[in-house]
């Protein structure tokens, strides 16, 4: 599956919101949406306004942007929503968070979903005891998270030991923090995505 290479601060900068792909960059005020906020190419005098296509758009590429994901594989996670009970924006919501890459990223294992993601495809993850290197897999109630015994030896797992400590977690998951193995608790809710996803725009924009 292809993914985007590019510098990824312009997604930000293209969606006018932090969204958070560069780890602990992203608190610093290194963060390019701190320092330089505006659309990234040439600055017009007088910002473009919007049309209300360009707006569902924008938001349809923002939760894209923020769990990696290219326009196709988009498209297949909205059409599974779209099949759920339910309203379809908030499924979608609740199916991107599922992802595994993206639950490696909550447990705190990475510090962004990019480098969450790589950690699944190098094969350092466990889901429910066998290796798992597919970041869109998607997790169950009663799941559980672990490392590969070999990578517990690596220097990035004796520091991650260190200071996930500090780290919280949400409530939809549970973390043993001595022997980094996380649980699926329950599954997430709309709000557990906590994030400024509008699920409506992402329906409207589609629906056309
Ligand atoms: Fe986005 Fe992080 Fe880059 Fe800031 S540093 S623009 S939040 S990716």
């Amino acid at each position: 599956m292809g993914r985007y290479t590019a510098a990824v601060c312009r997604l930000c900068r293209r969606s006018g919101e932090k969204l958070m792909l560069k780890g602990s960059r992203c608190l610093t005020p290194k963060c390019a949406m701190d320092r330089r906020s505006k659309p990234p190419g040439p600055q017009l005098r007088r910002p473009r306004r919007l049309s209300d296509r360009g707006l569902q758009l924008r938001e349809k590429q923002k939760p894209r942007y923020a769990y990696g994901i290219l326009e196709r594989q988009f498209r297949r996670v909205f059409a599974q929503a779209e099949k759920q009970s339910g309203i379809t924006g908030e499924n979608l919501l609740v199916l991107l968070e599922r992802r595994l890459d993206n639950v490696v990223y909550r447990l705190g294992f990475a510090d962004s979903r990019p480098q969450a993601r790589q950690l699944v495809r190098h094969g350092h993850i466990m889901l429910n005891g066998r290796k798992t290197d597919i970041p869109s897999c998607l997790v169950k109630e009663g799941d559980t998270i672990s490392w590969k015994e070999a990578s517990t030896k690596s220097e990035y797992y004796k520091q991650l030991v260190q200071s996930i400590e500090s780290k919280s977690i949400l409530s939809w998951l549970s973390l043993d923090k001595e022997n980094l193995v996380g649980q699926v608790v329950s599954l997430p809710t709309p709000d557990d995505v906590g994030a400024k996803f509008e699920g409506k725009s992402i329906v409207e924009y589609y629906s056309r």
